[in-house]
């Protein structure tokens, strides 16, 4: 091994858990062993090189086919889990997850359009469909060329030069959600986009309401979900990309300065409630636009419409003035999601009283059960029901404190 090779042997081990690490040694044994050859390649190896860990393992599969997939993944003990029509397989082994695709070449017929795809080809055609230099290098797997890197476009030169480049000159033409990522990772990684990307770039900023609605909408995904996400929106605004692509997306201070306070919550859809924010402000028929164009499904078109209700009824009434039984009724027909994009709009009373209602009253029980009502002598039917939801409403205003002040008030309500 040479001293490149050493040093980047190094950085694997350094930026990889051990187990992935022992994982792509694995993976490469095998793919040599059934005479195919593997790569890491994408943003895997660009953060590597970058000194960073990678957010997710992208390999490259040369020479081999499904078959071959299945039996790595039996082989390194994994399941693959997703498995598309365009050679990508996604196999999960213990904890971890790898992408495998296989190297494929892309034709494009028209802008935009989706390409024609064949899977036998090299590393290098593999390299060349991809978007920029940075993303287009492979690290060989197996293990005799371990460690050594194809860089084509001289990738690793723009790496250190700290910039986002085109391989070539119809890349944006070719898929014009290039435009979204260049923008994307030029903001996350700190980089310049190359003069003349740039002007690529402006050149065909306009096909990017070619690409399909379900393409915007995974792209408008990745960018939310950014650390940066309000830089990158606001680049885009700039750009006025969501103007050609026929999106009323207000970006301004306020937005902004939520996007930026926004905070990941395990129990919640963070992607509803960003979509949320950023529509927060809109009119419902660009709202309803919005929904149609990026295909968003019935939960993203539920949490809308009722963050837009919510938003009204906090207009209409008080809620600091409203007891909690009220607050309760008020806010539990509406998606969670729907609650927390109002409490980013709201003045600290509201916003007090709305995470009230997510973090205490929501989860209040009855005191008693139906059971234990019917015990007390009511009659089977919707009035248990009704009794439920009033003792649950007296538990919520401190009225009732117990299970004796319970039964009391049952039998009150049975002798009435
Ligand atoms: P991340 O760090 O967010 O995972 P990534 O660069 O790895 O970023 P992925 O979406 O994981 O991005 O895709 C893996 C690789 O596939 C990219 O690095 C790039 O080489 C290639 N790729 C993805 N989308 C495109 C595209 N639209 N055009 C060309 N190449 C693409
Ligand atoms: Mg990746």
């Amino acid at each position: 091994m040479n001293n490149s090779k050493l040093d980047i042997s190094k950085r694997l081990k350094k930026y990889l858990s051990p187990q992935v690490f022992d994982l792509l040694v694995k993976c490469g044994i095998f793919i040599e062993e059934n005479s195919a050859n593997l790569f890491l390649v994408g943003g895997s190896l660009r953060d590597i090189l970058l000194n960073k860990s990678p957010k997710d393992i992208d390999l490259t599969l040369v020479n081999g086919n499904s078959e071959l997939v299945e039996k790595l993944a039996a082989y390194i003990g994994g399941q693959i889990i997703f498995k598309s029509q365009f050679f990508t397989y996604k196999i999960k082994v213990k904890n971890s997850v790898i992408d495998i695709t296989e190297a494929r070449k892309e034709i494009y017929s028209s802008p935009g359009s989706l390409p024609e795809i064949t899977s036998k080809c090299s590393i290098d055609d593999d390299l060349y469909r991809r978007d920029f230099t940075v993303n287009s290098m492979a690290l060989s797997l197996i293990p005799s060329k371990f460690g050594s890197v194809t860089d084509p476009f001289n990738g690793i030169n723009d790496i250190n030069k700290k910039q986002i480049r085109i391989i070539h000159d119809n890349s944006f033409s070719d898929d014009p959600t290039r435009i979204l990522r260049a923008i994307r990772y030029s903001i996350r990684l700190n980089f310049k986009i190359d003069y003349k990307t740039l002007s690529k770039l402006n050149e065909f900023k306009n096909n990017i309401n070619l690409i399909t609605g379900f393409r915007v909408k995974n792209e408008l995904i990745k960018i939310i979900r950014e650390d940066s996400r309000s830089k990158i929106l606001l680049s885009l605004h700039n750009l006025k990309i969501f103007d050609i692509i026929g999106l009323k997306i207000n970006i301004n201070n306020q937005i902004n300065k939520i996007l930026d306070k926004f905070q990941f919550k395990k129990e919640y859809t963070d992607d509803l409630i960003l979509i949320g924010i950023l529509t927060y402000n809109l009119d419902i028929e660009n709202i309803i636009n919005i929904t149609e164009k990026l295909y968003l499904d019935s939960t993203y078109i539920k949490t809308l419409r009722d963050t837009q209700e919510i938003k009204l009824f906090l207009q209409n009434i008080k809620l600091d003035n409203l007891n909690n039984s009220s607050i309760y009724k008020s806010l539990n027909p509406y998606k969670d999601e729907a609650i927390i994009i109002n409490s980013y709009f709201s003045n600290t009373k509201v916003s007090n009283k709305l995470n009230l209602y997510l973090n205490k009253l929501k989860y209040s029980i009855p005191p008693l059960n139906g059971s234990e009502i019917l015990s007390l002598g009511a009659k089977e039917g919707p009035r248990i029901k009704e009794i439920i939801n009033e003792l649950l409403y007296d538990k919520l205003d401190g009225k009732i404190k117990n299970k004796n002040q319970a039964i009391i008030k049952v039998k009150q309500i049975l002798n009435s």
